[in-house]
């Protein structure tokens, strides 16, 4: 896939969005669905982030040009699937929630970064 320097701006305010958009999802979530312990919820969430320890093994470690889904082995269906079935008990539902909202939202930076919805 060729990459597009030209468009440097773009790809940080991109990388950004996609920052925001990890902190803010589970926390609405959170709050939402959990407002007794919602920030004990909260950093469960946030702890999906560390499925992205898997960008390391990437080279380059982070290319806003590439899409995680598919690609990264803890963004791999087989890994997607573990998370969907996490959602299923009680006990690790709030993790599971966490690790598909990870997945939902780097889907949407894919299709972002990707150019599907850059027309707008
Ligand atoms: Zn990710």
């Amino acid at each position: 896939m060729a990459s597009d320097h030209s468009n440097t701006l773009t790809n940080l305010s991109s990388a950004h969005f996609h920052l925001v958009l990890h902190l803010l999802v589970p926390l609405t979530i959170a709050v939402v669905f959990y407002r007794k312990r919602w920030l004990v919820s909260y950093l469960v969430m946030l702890s999906a982030m560390l499925i992205d320890i898997d960008h390391l093994l990437a080279d380059p470690i982070y290319d806003p040009n590439r899409c995680s889904i598919g690609f990264h082995p803890l963004h791999r269906m087989e890994a997607i699937i573990l998370y969907l079935a996490a959602l299923i008990p009680n006990k690790t539902r709030v993790l599971g929630i966490g690790l598909c909202t990870h997945i939902i939202l780097d889907s949407i930076d894919c299709r972002v970064t990707g150019g599907v919805w850059s027309a707008s």
